[in-house]
C-alpha cells in the first residue's frame, strides 16, 4: 500500500488513555505514532500551552469538540487537545471500589489486578489530597456541618476498599497546574526517537488488512493516509465508536441507512453509553459568604470543589456507596456563583442506557448522542438521586451552612423538578465495551471482536461504570491495555 505515513503502532487519539498507551510503548521500544486530533502544545512549560488549560481552578473548554443536544440543554464536552479530556477537566482523582471492578467478571481487570496499577498511577498523576490550609470557607462549613451530621471523615477517594466518608478530595493538581496525561506521562519519552506525535489529524476511518491497518485522516484540510501494523483504538467514549462507525463496525443496518457498507456486525458499537446523572441543590448566599469567596479568590486560589461525601442510598443493594454528594462553588460552567452555591448530588450506580451513532460519513459531522438520563424503568436512578437530595438538604440546613445560606433557588421537591434539572457529571462511558456477549464489542486485552490488529483503549471499554470520577479509571484501562498490545 502507498501511504503517506508509515508507523509500527498507531494509537488514536492522546487523551488520558492514549497518551498513556502511547508513552508505555514507546518505553518498550516499539515503533509508536500518536495520531491526535487536537493541538499538541509540547511538554509542560512551553509557552503556548493556553492558560485555561493549564490552569485547575476552573473547568476549560476552549478546546471542546462542541457536542451539544439539539435543543441546547446538554452539553457534552471532550476536549480535542493533547491530553485529551484530562487537559480541561476538574482534576478530582478517584478510583472507586473494588467492587466495581470485580463484577465486571474479565480476567486482568479485577479489584486485585487494577489495584497496583492504580499504585503506580496515582504516583504518575502527581495525585494529593486538599491541605487544610487550602480549604476555602464554603467547604470548611460543609465539612463541619458533615462531621456533625455522622458522617465518617476521611480523604479516601484513593482506596478501593474504603465505602461513605466525606472529606477534602484528592486532586491531580501541582501548585495550580492541572497535571493532565501529557505531561505525567508522555513528557519523559518524548525525546525518544521511535515516538512521533502527529497533532491536528482528524482519524476518518480504519481498514484492516492482511498486512497492517490503514488509516484514513484528514490533516490540514487534506487527506492523509497512514498505514501500521496495528492501532489502539484511544479517541474517547465518543470518538471510539464513531470512528469504528465509519469504519463498518457497528450495527450493520444503521450503517447501511447511512450509506456505510458494513464490515463487521457488532451491534455494541455505540450502545450501552452511561454516564453518573447529578442534580445541583442550591441555596441563595448572602453578602458575608460571598465576602469569604472573594477574599479567597483574591489570595489567588479558588477551586469550585474541594470536598466530596460519599453516601449510601435506600437503593444500595450491597451496603457500598452509590452517592457523591459534593458542595460546589459554582453555579455553572462559567466558575460564577450568580448568588448561590450547591451541592451536586450525583448517582454513581446509574442505570440507564443510552447511545451514540453517526449522522453521517462526514469526520467533522456531530454525532447523535442520546444518553437518556434517568430513562431506566424501575426508577433506579431517580430514587438514587431523591435520597442524595435530602443528604444535601441536610447539609444545608445544619446550622454551621445554615447561617450562611439562604432559601432554595431550584425546586427539587417533585420527581418532575429533578428530571427538569437533571445534568451530568462528565464521565460517560462504555460504547465499545468489553466482554464475551453479543453486544459486547472487545475481549479483555481490548481487541475489538472480530479483528486481529485494533485494540480500544479508553474509556469506551468500561462494561459498568465505576462509583468514581473517570480520569483515572480512563489513565488506568490505558496501562492495562498498553500490557496486551503485541510488539
Ligand atoms: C469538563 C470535564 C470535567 C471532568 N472532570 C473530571 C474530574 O474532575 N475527575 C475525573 O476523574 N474525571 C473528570 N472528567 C472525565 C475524564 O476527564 C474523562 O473520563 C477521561 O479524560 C476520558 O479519557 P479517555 O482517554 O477515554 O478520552 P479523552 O481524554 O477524551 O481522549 C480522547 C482523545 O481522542 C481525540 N480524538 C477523538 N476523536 C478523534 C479522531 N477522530 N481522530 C483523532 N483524535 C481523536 C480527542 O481529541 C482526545 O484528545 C471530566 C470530563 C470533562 C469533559
Amino acid at each position: 500500500m502507498s501511504a503517506d505515513v508509515r508507523a509500527g503502532i498507531a494509537v488514536i487519539g492522546g487523551g488520558s488513555a492514549g497518551a498513556v498507551v502511547a508513552a508505555r510503548l514507546a518505553e518498550a521500544g516499539a515503533d509508536v505514532l500518536l495520531v491526535e486530533a487536537g493541538p499538541d502544545y509540547g511538554p509542560n512549560g512551553t509557552p503556548g500551552w493556553p492558560a485555561d488549560l493549564v490552569d485547575a481552578t476552573t473547568l476549560a473548554l476552549s478546546h471542546d469538540w462542541g457536542y451539544a443536544s439539539p435543543d441546547g440543554r446538554w452539553a457534552w464536552e471532550r476536549a480535542r487537545v493533547i491530553g485529551g479530556c484530562s487537559s480541561h477537566n476538574g482534576a478530582i482523582a478517584a478510583v472507586g471500589h473494588r467492587s466495581d471492578y470485580d463484577r465486571w467478571g474479565l480476567p486482568g481487570w479485577t479489584g486485585d489486578d487494577v489495584e497496583p496499577v492504580y499504585r503506580e498511577v496515582v504516583e504518575r498523576m502527581r495525585v494529593r489530597v486538599y491541605g487544610e490550609d487550602e480549604v476555602v470557607p464554603f467547604h470548611r462549613h460543609c465539612l463541619t456541618a458533615a462531621e456533625a451530621l455522622g458522617w465518617r471523615m476521611a480523604s479516601d477517594l484513593c482506596d478501593l476498599d474504603a465505602n461513605d466518608s466525606f472529606g477534602l478530595e484528592s486532586v491531580n493538581v501541582v501548585g495550580r497546574t492541572r497535571w493532565n496525561a501529557a505531561f505525567a506521562y508522555l513528557d519523559p519519552v518524548r525525546a525518544l526517537p521511535n515516538l512521533a506525535i502527529l497533532d491536528r489529524t482528524l482519524v476518518d476511518r480504519i481498514a484492516e488488512g492482511t498486512s497492517g491497518v490503514a488509516i484514513h485522516a484528514v490533516r490540514d484540510g487534506r487527506p492523509l493516509l497512514v498505514h501500521a501494523d496495528r492501532v489502539v483504538l484511544a479517541a474517547g467514549v465518543y470518538g471510539t465508536p464513531l470512528i469504528l462507525q465509519r469504519s463498518g463496525v457497528g450495527d450493520p443496518e444503521r450503517l447501511a441507512a447511512l450509506g456505510v457498507a458494513p464490515v463487521l456486525d457488532l451491534p455494541g458499537v455505540g450502545a450501552n453509553l452511561h454516564d453518573h446523572p447529578i442534580v445541583l441543590v442550591d441555596r441563595a448566599i448572602g453578602d458575608a459568604l460571598q465576602a469569604d469567596i472573594d477574599a479567597a479568590k483574591a489570595r489567588g486560589f479558588l477551586p469550585e470543589e474541594q470536598t466530596l461525601g460519599k453516601a449510601v442510598s435506600t437503593q444500595s443493594p450491597d451496603g457500598l456507596f452509590d452517592l457523591h454528594v459534593f458542595p460546589v462553588l459554582a453555579a455553572d460552567q462559567t466558575n460564577e456563583l450568580h448568588g448561590r452555591v450547591g451541592i451536586v448530588v450525583s448517582c454513581v450506580t446509574p442505570e440507564s442506557r443510552g447511545r451514540i451513532d453517526i449522522a453521517s460519513t462526514d469526520p467533522e459531522a456531530h454525532p447523535v448522542i442520546d444518553h437518556d438520563y434517568l430513562g431506566d424503568a424501575a426508577g433506579h436512578d431517580l430514587a438514587v438521586l431523591r435520597d442524595g437530595i435530602a443528604k444535601a438538604n441536610a447539609l444545608f440546613d445544619h446550622p454551621a451552612v445554615a447561617e450562611h445560606v439562604g432559601a432554595a433557588v431550584t425546586d427539587l421537591s417533585t420527581d418532575a423538578g429533578i428530571r427538569a434539572n437533571v445534568a451530568h457529571y462528565y464521565h460517560p462511558v462504555g460504547t465499545a465495551k468489553m466482554g464475551a456477549g453479543p453486544d459486547a464489542v472487545c475481549d479483555a486485552t481490548g481487541r475489538v471482536h472480530g479483528l486481529e490488529r485494533v485494540q480500544v483503549a479508553d474509556a469506551s471499554l468500561f462494561p459498568r461504570i465505576m462509583r468514581a470520577n473517570t480520569n483515572l479509571p480512563a489513565v488506568m484501562a490505558g496501562e492495562v491495555v498498553a500490557r496486551h498490545v503485541p510488539r
